[in-house]
């Protein structure tokens, strides 16, 4: 995503929630339910690996003036399902992981393109884990928009110094070219901000961009799915037969995108091959039953997609919070026949 496209007002309200009193249910106050969170990371086993999933924030979004290929009401319609209303708020997120002697991180989240208050949180979430930005070896960029690539730099400088940057070639070429601007629907700010997080890790020699399916990192394959971008990828990350899958923005709203894929966004450079990339990997991900990560959905944003008619549903992860240590010896809570 690139801009909010909310009214000023809208913005100003979002903005000062934290500091207002909590408003009731019933209220129409567009700042009902929002609040700053302090847990911002949440880890998984994949095999022998750990990833753990690191908010970046949150962002809200104006459905009505972002999404494509719909009408306000069928958006309306979907959103009131799935008990939302219009704007509705999108999370940024980034994952970690550690493979052999590597540290990888998949996306950067916002960094200060959003503005204070809105994403930016990647590094002091990666520093709650206990890892320092100059750790990281690897970056594999889903794709190159300012909410995935923002974090790679700070005035100029990079933010992790030490990293092989990773991404779909044909997105450096795009958004490292501002001639593009002019043959596309996208703004020049997008160029700019390309201009500003990967020219300096182009200068510095860091980007390793790829054109086919290629192995990133030992254990990970990135394969290319143009459609929201030039150059968009999905990694997959595989140990000791089970598997993850990091898909970047083939859906932005799970309410809405995933019971009717055709719904588009205005960030897609090209909607129709976007919407044919959302389904043809949701019924993959459905038949395959893949476990997936997906940066805007709601934290952690990993889980299944199920097929539901012609449609499919987002099924989260279920939440889990014990060591796995503990499976045999507490696999029922009742066993002492005591416990309330
Ligand atoms: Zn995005």
């Amino acid at each position: 995503m690139t801009r909010f496209l909310l009214p000023a007002l809208l913005l100003t309200s979002v903005a000062l929630a934290p500091a207002a009193p909590a408003a009731p249910a019933s209220s129409p106050d567009a700042s009902a339910g929002i609040a700053l969170q302090g847990a911002d990371s949440y880890h998984l086993r994949i095999g022998d690996i750990e990833v753990i999933a690191l908010s970046d924030g949150s962002v809200p979004q104006d459905l009505h003036v972002l999404l494509r290929d719909t009408t306000a009401a069928h958006t309306d319609a979907l959103l009131d399902r799935g008990f939302l209303k219009n704007p509705v708020e999108a999370s940024i997120n980034a994952f970690l992981f550690r493979t052999g002697n590597r540290v990888v991180l998949v996306d950067t989240g916002a960094g200060d393109f959003f503005g204070p208050g809105f994403g930016g949180k990647l590094l002091d979430s990666l520093s709650r884990e206990g890892v320092s930005p100059d750790q990281i070896t690897d970056v594999l960029l889903t794709h190159a928009h300012d909410d995935h690539m923002g974090g790679l730099v700070h005035n100029g400088k990079l933010n992790f110094p030490n990293a092989t940057v990773h991404l779909g070639k044909p997105d450096l070429d795009f958004f490292l070219d501002r001639t593009n601007a002019a043959r596309t629907h996208y703004a020049m700010s997008y160029f700019d901000q390309a201009a500003t997080a990967l020219q300096p890790e182009v200068d510095a020699g860091k980007i390793r961009p790829f054109s086919a399916t290629t192995e990133v990192v030992p254990g990970v394959v990135a394969t290319l799915h143009p459609g929201h971008t030039p150059g968009s990828a999905f990694y997959t990350l595989t140990s000791r037969g089970q598997s993850l899958t990091f898909v970047g923005d083939i859906i932005h709203v799970a309410a809405v995108q995933a019971p009717d894929t055709g719904v588009t966004i205005a960030y897609d450079v090209d909607t129709a091959k976007a919407a044919a990339v959302r389904r043809e990997a949701f019924a993959r991900f459905a038949a395959e039953r893949t476990l997936i990560a997906i940066p805007h959905l709601s934290f952690p944003g990993i889980g299944h997609m199920q097929q539901v008619g012609s449609g499919f549903a987002w099924v989260p992860i279920p939440y889990t919070n014990r060591a796995p240590a503990s499976d045999a010896a507490f696999a029922d809570p009742h066993k002492n026949g005591d416990q309330p």
